[in-house]
């Protein structure tokens, strides 16, 4: 058994480009996240393996990468064991949404538990390092903001979010329990609300709910009274930072909050987004969401100091491509209607 070695020095890089190519398995390659980190990997000259059971995600997430010779998907639902030849591999199989998680409660925890396990296993059989897709929500609904890395958390483990919430905590202490009891090289990230184009316009996430509903001149749906506050961080520093904590060396296990310390109350992100979009919705209120967490705001000093980085897109500057990117969308939506 070798010996934890507690999150200390990390030496941070920008991205994978000028080190040995390497061979790297996304769980979850063909989602909203998946599919950025597949196509950064693959600019960066990596062979890149997208695993995925296309649950959440999408083929024509990743359809641009095809043509990439070094780009290869397999079908596959990460609850079940399977046998890849990587280095570096991701774990971003998941459901994220809350609509989502919550629609096959079961088959969420079990997909966070077990396609953890998988893919720890995996990990330990190739020596490869393995890369976590974590999350604000096990911090709950924090009492402490902004929330560090050392706060433990409140959640309710028997609330409809659980599912979620305890299947990334249970991956957690999977990710560190490995880490300390088999000496794999683990990497946990925990990631702030994310934003950005790909992400699916009837997700149910509030960011393309809001641009979705803004863009069609539809009610804008606030759940509860808006004061419940949210960091939204956008997708290219997200990937940017994954990257450069996958780069980071095996002191360097986290875990690591990764997200954008901008908060703001989701009343005014609605304003925001009807104002960009010159939208005639109205803003109504809709009952507030069980356990929906009042406030979230990462920390992000041990990014900053460990990684050397933190988010440089502006919220209003990643509002203005996701609502390109959903206005392109909708109008081709359109046109295949009318044909
Ligand atoms: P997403 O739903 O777009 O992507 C998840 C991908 O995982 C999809 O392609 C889906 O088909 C795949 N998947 C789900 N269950 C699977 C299974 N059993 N076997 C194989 N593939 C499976 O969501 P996302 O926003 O891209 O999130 C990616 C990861 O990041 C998730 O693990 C999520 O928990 C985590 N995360 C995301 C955010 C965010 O704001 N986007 C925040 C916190 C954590
Ligand atoms: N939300 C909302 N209207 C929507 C979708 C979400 O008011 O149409 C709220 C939701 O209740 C929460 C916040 O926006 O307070 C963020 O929700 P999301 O589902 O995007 O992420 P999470 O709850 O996981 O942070």
């Amino acid at each position: 058994m070798r010996s934890f070695v507690p999150n200390e020095i990390c030496s941070g890089h920008d991205n994978l480009s000028g080190r040995t190519p390497k061979k790297v398995l996304v769980n979850g390659g063909a989602g909203f996240l998946g599919s950025h980190l597949c196509e950064r990997l693959l600019k960066g000259g990596h062979e890149v393996i997208c695993l995925d059971n296309f649950s959440t995600g999408r083929r024509s997430n990743v359809h641009h990468l095809r043509p990439f010779s070094r780009f290869r998907i397999i079908e596959h639902d990460v609850r079940s064991p399977f046998d890849v030849d990587a280095t570096l591999i991701f774990n971003f199989a998941s459901p994220a949404s809350p609509p989502d998680y919550q629609r096959d409660p079961v088959g969420t925890l079990l997909t966070n538990v077990l396609g953890a396990v998988n893919a720890l296993d995996l990990a330990r059989r190739n020596g490869a390092t393995i890369v976590q897709s974590s999350t604000s929500e096990v911090y709950g609904d924090p009492e402490h903001s902004p929330q560090r890395e050392s706060y433990c958390g409140n959640v309710n483990p028997v609330g409809p979010r659980a599912c979620y919430d305890e299947g990334k905590r249970s991956a957690e202490t999977l990710f560190f329990d490995y880490h300390r009891t088999y000496g794999v090289d683990i990497r946990v990230g925990r990631i702030f609300n994310t934003y950005g184009p790909r992400m699916r316009p009837d997700d149910g996430r509030v960011v393309s709910n809001f641009i979705v509903q803004a863009l069609q001149n539809k009610n804008i749906t606030i759940y509860g009274d808006g004061s419940q506050t949210r960091s939204f961080c956008y997708v290219d520093d997200l990937i940017e930072g994954f990257l450069r904590f996958s780069n980071a060396g095996k002191k360097c296990t986290g875990p690591i909050n990764l997200g954008n310390p901008a908060e703001i109350p989701v009343r005014q992100l609605a304003e925001m987004i009807r104002e960009m979009t010159n939208s005639r919705s109205r803003i109504v209120h809709l009952p507030r969401v069980t356990d929906d967490p009042k406030q979230r705001r990462p920390d992000i000093s041990r990014a900053q100091a460990k990684l050397g980085w933190q988010p440089r897109v502006a919220l209003e500057v990643g509002l203005g491509k996701t609502i390109e990117y959903f206005e392109a969308r909708l109008s081709a939506a359109k046109v295949a209607e009318a044909v």
